[in-house]
């Protein structure tokens, strides 16, 4: 119980019902030949994963204790003692793979921001979550819960939420109920717009997100002219992605 209490800071909820576990595993499309498992713990999850010769399988795992756990429970298993935040990507599998993870819910956010980030790198992940993280990503326009990452995220992937977990089968049991979502990559390439303008404009917008898009903008600094009224007159969380681009593409320097 000591070390359970003295790595909390790890975001560490063990799963205990191996049907669960089973159930995440099960939840991939099988159509990837790579596979990261971001948090493995004690193996509960990888378990449903490592028997597959047709995936190369690999793990990241930031905790000693579990990696040394891991190396003895699972002698073939590759792997990576470090932090999934830090680790290069690229350099992984040296090609596009997918995730899978029951993660660590301090860093949720993190995650879902670096695998946005590495997009074309990444086709699949499927993921636990609490439960409130979930719904949020997998959110559409108009629902109050609609954010920064369900717009990201949905500009790239198709978004599944898949089930939710009842908080008493970890140990220990968080606070609040999980659940599994899927991202898919869809066949975006390009926004057709300015990228980075475009993720600025959607955290400026959800930024005060009470505020409609004419005055949530206005820290900008840009000429908004351009942009039909409808929109300006519209909160963040009542715009599409294609609106965001629009107005992405319509945002003007100043002279
Ligand atoms: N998958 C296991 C453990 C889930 S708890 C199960 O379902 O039982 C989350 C796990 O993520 C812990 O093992 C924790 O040590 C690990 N972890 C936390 N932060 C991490 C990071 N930044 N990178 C890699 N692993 C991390």
């Amino acid at each position: 119980m000591e070390t359970v209490k003295a790595k909390k800071f790890l975001g560490q909820h063990f799963l205990k019902d191996e049907h669960i576990a089973e159930r995440i595993a099960r939840s991939l499309s099988g159509k990837e030949s790579r596979l990261l498992e971001i948090g493995p713990g004690m193996g509960v999850l990888t378990k449903y994963l490592v028997d597959n010769p047709a995936i190369d399988f690999r793990c990241v795992e930031i905790d000693r204790e579990s990696v040394a756990y891991l190396h003895e429970h699972y002698p073939t298993l590759q792997v990576v003692e470090g932090d999934f935040l830090k680790m290069d990507l690229n350099s992984l599998f040296h090609d596009s793979f997918a995730i899978i993870g029951n993660f660590p819910y301090n860093i949720s956010s993190q995650i879902l921001f670096r695998v946005f980030d590495h997009r074309n790198l990444i086709p699949e992940v499927v993921g636990m979550f609490q439960k409130e993280v979930a719904e949020r990503v997998a959110a559409a326009p108009g629902s109050k819960i609609y954010g920064i990452l369900s717009v990201l995220l949905s500009a790239f992937y198709n978004i599944e939420y898949l089930f939710t977990v009842d908080e008493h089968v970890f140990n220990p049991p968080p606070k609040v109920k999980s659940a599994v979502i899927r991202l898919t990559r869809n066949n975006v390439t390009s926004l057709e717009c300015d990228e980075k303008l475009f993720v600025q404009t959607v955290k400026v917008g959800f930024n005060q997100r009470r505020k409609t898009m004419r005055n949530a903008l206005k820290p900008m600094g840009r000429d908004l002219s351009d942009i039909p009224e409808t929109l300006l007159q519209k909160r963040a969380e009542q715009l599409s992605v294609a609106d965001f681009i629009l107005i992405t593409n319509r945002l003007k320097e100043t002279l």
